[in-house]
């Protein structure tokens, strides 16, 4: 198993499918970027992982661990199986349970809280020393060390964008999901911020799942790229490999 394994994973939206019987494995420490035209599932896909939609079917593994789906259940009793149908019972890791890190358009900052109180946010449950250690750490990271008791609209675009990515990496998720996140930056600024980010998560190892609609951008960033069309992905390999095919 790597980072991320989804096996036979399906959601329909009414009578829209969206992802159909997806099969993918991310390794650790790899970059998936995830390419195709709007409406090809790739938000939904995004969203399954973090746990913002449930699957209709199939099996999603987060570092390992089941989070969705089904798994079977070993019988209590040697002979409670005997003349019954395998066990199986569904699986259900809520979001904030999850290994998952978000970097998503509609989950930016939060204004009224300081940078730090924002990274914090996600570390319910640690102690306060460490909380502040883990503060530190992310923000030396992402090389604004300086910026922990400052508010989100005293940043610069590109700042914020490290911010969230900061924030995202303080709890040492096993996967970073992000959605589209250069596309609020400007032209001169999204080259820079994009090398940025793949020098930070390649710094700490960490598995990412990138979508974008453009094509420069999954080059420049992925290990792999996996190139979706109507609910499946229709072509994953090395940016030659998915390139070069004719
Ligand atoms: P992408 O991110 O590649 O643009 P989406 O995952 O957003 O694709 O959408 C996949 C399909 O599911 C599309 O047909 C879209 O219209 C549909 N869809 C997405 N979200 C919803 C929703 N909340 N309700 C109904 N249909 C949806
Ligand atoms: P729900 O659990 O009801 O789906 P969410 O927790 O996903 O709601 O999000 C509620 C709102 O809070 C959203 O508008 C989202 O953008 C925002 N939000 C959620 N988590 C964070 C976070 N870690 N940092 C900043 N904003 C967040």
């Amino acid at each position: 198993t790597g980072a991320l394994d989804l096996t036979g994973v399906s959601k329909s939206y009414g009578d829209t499918p969206a992802v159909r019987a997806l099969d993918l494995s991310v390794a650790q420490g790899e970059i998936l970027a995830l390419i195709g035209p709007s409406g090809c599932g790739k938000s939904t896909l995004l969203r399954l992982v973090a746990g913002l939609e449930r699957p209709d079917q199939g099996t999603l593994r987060v570092g390992g661990e089941v989070v969705a789906g089904t798994a079977s259940a070993v019988p209590n009793s040697p002979n409670s199986s005997v003349g019954h149908a395998p066990v199986t019972r569904a699986q259900w890791v809520p979001p904030e349970k999850r290994r998952v890190g978000l970097v998503f358009q509609e989950h930016a900052l939060f204004p009224h809280l300081s940078v730090g109180d924002n990274i914090r946010f996600g570390l319910d449950g640690v102690r306060r020393t460490e909380q502040d250690a883990r503060v530190r750490e992310v923000l030396d990271l992402v090389h604004l060390p300086h910026v922990a008791d400052r508010y989100p609209h005293e940043l610069s675009g590109g700042e914020q964008q490290r911010i969230a990515l900061a924030r995202a990496l303080a709890p040492r998720p096993a996967v970073v999901l992000m959605d589209e996140p250069f596309s609020s930056l400007d032209e001169s600024l999204r080259a820079r911020v994009r090398t940025d980010t793949v020098d930070i998560l390649r710094a700490t190892g960490t598995t990412a799942v990138l979508v974008t609609h453009d094509q420069t951008e999954a080059l420049t960033v992925g290990d792999r790229i996996g190139v979706m069309r109507d609910g499946v992905i229709e072509q994953l390999g090395t940016p030659v490999q998915v390139f070069e095919r004719p």
